[in-house]
C-alpha cells in the first residue's frame, strides 16, 4: 500500500459517519455474550460451518471459514477492539471470549463502539423483530419500517418471513374484505410510523418472493381479499402483492419516505434489481435505494442508475460479502451515477461485526478513490470529497439528518 492510500485512509478514519442499515440487537442481548455468541450472530455463521466447543472442532471452523471475507474482517474487527495482532485459533480462543464477554460486564460497551469506535452519529434500524423499533436509544438509531408484512394481510393464517402478519399485529387478526379499505388501512400505519421517527421504508422481499412487482388493476388484487382458502390461486396473490407493493411506492413517494429496497440474494431466484425496472420507471417520485448492490448482479444497478434519476446505491452488505466486488462496483458507481447517490451500511447485528464491516469499507474507499487518483481520475481533495459524500452527506441528504460540520 502507498502513500495516497494511507493518506486517504487516515482522512476517511477521522471522520464521521451515517450508517445507513443495521440489525443492531437490543441491549439485553449483550448480556453474556462471548466469541461463540458473537460468531452465531454474525455472517460467519451463513459459511454453514458448524462451530464446535472443542479444540479439534475450533481449529477444523477456522481452517473452513478463515478466509472468507465475513470472517477475515470480523477477525480484524477483533484484533483492533482488543489490541492483539494474533489470528485467532483454538490456542487463544478462550481468551479473545473473555476478553470480549468482560468488555460487555459494561452495559454500555456495545454502544460505545457504535458512537466512539466506529463514529456513528446516527445509524438506520431496521429491527425486523419489531418494525419500526429504536431500541430505545433515539440518539443514536433512527428506525425504518419494513414493510414485507403487508404482502400478507389477504389472510390472518399468513406471515412474511420474519413471521409478522399486519391484521394480526395491527388488526386484532380480523379480516379487511376491501382493497380500498385495506390501502387506507396500511396507509394509516405508515403515517403513523413516520410521525413516531421512521426516516425510510424498508422492503426485504427478497427473502419472501421475486422482485418482478409489475401494475396490475385494483380488480385483480381485490380477488385474494375475496376468495377463501381453497379458492384463492397463486396469480391472485401475486396480483394483490403487486398491486400492494406499487401502493406503497406511491405512499412512500407522498410522505417523502425513501423506500431501501434488498436486491439480489435473499431467495436469490428472481432478486436481481433489473427486475424492479418497471416499478421503478413507474414511480419516477419514489426514492429507491437499491441494497446490497444487488450483488451478485452489481451491473444492473449500473444500468438502473445510468437511466433512472430515483436510484440510490446502497453498498451496504457489500464489502464484507466480497470486498472485490465493492471495489469493482464502487470503480464504476463513480464514473455512471452523480456524486450524491451512493450510501453505506454495515447491515449487521453486534458492534464487534459493524466495526469490521466499517473497516472493510473504509479500505475500499482509499483504495479505490486512491487509484483514480493516481490514475489521474480526480485529484486528492476529490477524493476526500466522494468519502465524506459516501459515508455521511448522501445519507444526511437522502433521509434528512442533521448535515456534516466542515472541520
Ligand atoms: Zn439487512
Amino acid at each position: 500500500m502507498d502513500d495516497i492510500f494511507y493518506e486517504l485512509l487516515n482522512y476517511i478514519e477521522s471522520r464521521p459517519v451515517i450508517n445507513t442499515h443495521s440489525h443492531h440487537k437490543e441491549d439485553s442481548f449483550f448480556k453474556e455474550f462471548n466469541l461463540d455468541t458473537l460468531l452465531e450472530n454474525s455472517y460467519v455463521d451463513w459459511c454453514g460451518v458448524p462451530l464446535e466447543k472443542t479444540p479439534q472442532g475450533r481449529t477444523n471452523y477456522l481452517n473452513k471459514v478463515k478466509f472468507n471475507s465475513y470472517f477475515v474482517w470480523l477477525q480484524k474487527s477483533l484484533q483492533a477492539l482488543h489490541n492483539s495482532d494474533e489470528p485467532l485459533s483454538a490456542d487463544n480462543w478462550d481468551t479473545f471470549s473473555s476478553k470480549i464477554e468482560n468488555a460487555h460486564k459494561d452495559e454500555n460497551y456495545h454502544m460505545n463502539i457504535l458512537r466512539q469506535k466506529c463514529r456513528y452519529s446516527k445509524i438506520l434500524l431496521d429491527a425486523y423483530w419489531q418494525p419500526g423499533n429504536d431500541n430505545g436509544h433515539p440518539d443514536t438509531f433512527s428506525p425504518v419500517f419494513r414493510i414485507n408484512m403487508f404482502l400478507f394481510g389477504y389472510s390472518p393464517y399468513v406471515k412474511d418471513h420474519n413471521g409478522n402478519n399486519p391484521l394480526s399485529i395491527y388488526n386484532n387478526n380480523k379480516v379487511i374484505q376491501d382493497i380500498d379499505e385495506y390501502i387506507s388501512f396500511m396507509k394509516e400505519i405508515i403515517m403513523r410510523k413516520k410521525q413516531e421517527g421512521c426516516v425510510a421504508l424498508k422492503s426485504a422481499l427478497a427473502y419472501d418472493r421475486d422482485l418482478n412487482f409489475t401494475e396490475t388493476t385494483k380488480q385483480k388484487a381485490q380477488r385474494a381479499l375475496s376468495c377463501n382458502l381453497d379458492t384463492r390461486t397463486n396469480e391472485d396473490i401475486k396480483a394483490f402483492q403487486d398491486y400492494v407493493f406499487f401502493k406503497i411506492c406511491e405512499i412512500a413517494a407522498e410522505l417523502d419516505l425513501p423506500f431501501q429496497c434488498h436486491t439480489g440474494m435473499g431467495q436469490l431466484k428472481g432478486t436481481n434489481a433489473m427486475l424492479m425496472h418497471e416499478v421503478i420507471e413507474k414511480n419516477p417520485d419514489t426514492k429507491f435505494i437499491l441494497f446490497h448492490c444487488s450483488y451478485p448482479w452489481l451491473d444492473d444497478v449500473n444500468g438502473l442508475l445510468h437511466l433512472h434519476r430515483n436510484v440510490y446505491p446502497d453498498l451496504c452488505w457489500l464489502p464484507i460479502i466480497s470486498t472485490s466486488a465493492a471495489q469493482r462496483m464502487l470503480y464504476e458507481l463513480i464514473e455512471v451515477g452523480t456524486s450524491d447517490k451512493v450510501c453505506w451500511g454495515c447491515d449487521t447485528w453486534t458492534s464487534e461485526e459493524s466495526y469490521g464491516a466499517l473497516l472493510a469499507v473504509m479500505y475500499v474507499l482509499a483504495d479505490v478513490l486512491g487509484s483514480k487518483v493516481k490514475a489521474g481520475y480526480f485529484s486528492l481533495n476529490d477524493a476526500r470529497i466522494v468519502a465524506d459524500n459516501i459515508l455521511y452527506n448522501n445519507a444526511a441528504n437522502l433521509y434528512k439528518l442533521s448535515p456534516l460540520c466542515r472541520q
